[in-house]
């Protein structure tokens, strides 16, 4: 599904629009010309609908390059690995995500959380997967005609971080699960989850313009997308907490 000139989305679960299986996250492609990328993986329990949905944008499946991973729960990075398999990305994430990926660490992913949750089912494994290149705060990779900037966002996750394209007319935040459609925010009860930095990550996330809100989950904003940031930067100048989903 075509979102706007530059972006697509590929794979989307049960927290989705059910493109392909319901535990994936959004997998995002973004088209910059003569290069490609995709933001996040999925769960990798079924990689080869997502494979399918790339051919059928009829883009070049030999210009995607990199893969961005927001963070390492299973629904966003259980695919990483089957994704470089079948289109030989580079997998590119943050130094904390990049060790729990290379280790295939279901106890740092948090999957036991997920399986207790229902999100994965009880046989599901998390699939280990090279890493070649960890990104710092504020670096900007170039994506054929985009650039990708990182920005650390920890809170949902331990190093979690969100990705701000620019295209040279527009600035489009995609927020992993650090922030949802009208301001919501996801918190559980799992080892790395931590509320401080959380705030702090969204009031970094504030110091940034963007046009379209790209989350990990639920409903898209193309245009307006800092709208659904304020909702979440009010609640917190109150002294309070965004609400969940
Ligand atoms: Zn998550």
């Amino acid at each position: 599904m075509q979102l706007t000139e530059r972006i697509r989305i590929v794979g989307s679960g049960r927290f989705g629009f059910g493109l392909t299986h319901h535990s994936d996250c959004h997998v995002y492609l973004l088209d910059g010309g003569s290069e490609i990328a995709l933001i996040d993986a999925g769960a990798g329990v079924d990689p080869s609908a997502i494979l399918a949905r790339i051919e059928r944008t009829g883009l070049p499946a030999d210009r995607v390059r990199r893969l961005f991973v927001t963070h390492a729960h299973a629904d966003h990075a259980g695919g990483a690995g089957a994704l470089r398999a079948g289109l030989g990305v580079d997998v590119l994430a943050s130094p904390e995500v990049a060790a729990i990926l290379r280790a295939g660490d279901e106890r740092a992913a948090s999957v036991d959380v997920g399986k207790a949750q229902g999100t994965y089912d009880a046989d599901y494994r998390y699939q280990a997967t090279e890493v070649a290149g960890e990104l710092a705060d504020g670096e900007r990779v170039r994506v054929g005609n985009l650039e990708v900037e990182v920005v650390a966002t920890p809170g949902h996750s331990t190093g979690h971080t969100a990705y701000l394209v620019h295209d040279g007319s527009r600035s489009d935040l995609f927020t992993g699960d650090t922030l949802f459609f009208g301001g919501r925010i996801a918190l559980q009860s799992i080892w790395d989850c931590d509320l401080g930095a959380h705030l702090r990550s969204l009031q970094r996330l504030g110091e940034h313009r963007f046009e379209g809100l790209f989350p990990g989950h639920l409903t898209i904003s193309v245009s307006e997308g800092e709208r659904h940031l304020g909702v979440a930067l009010d609640a917190i100048d109150r002294g309070g907490i965004p609400a969940q989903p």
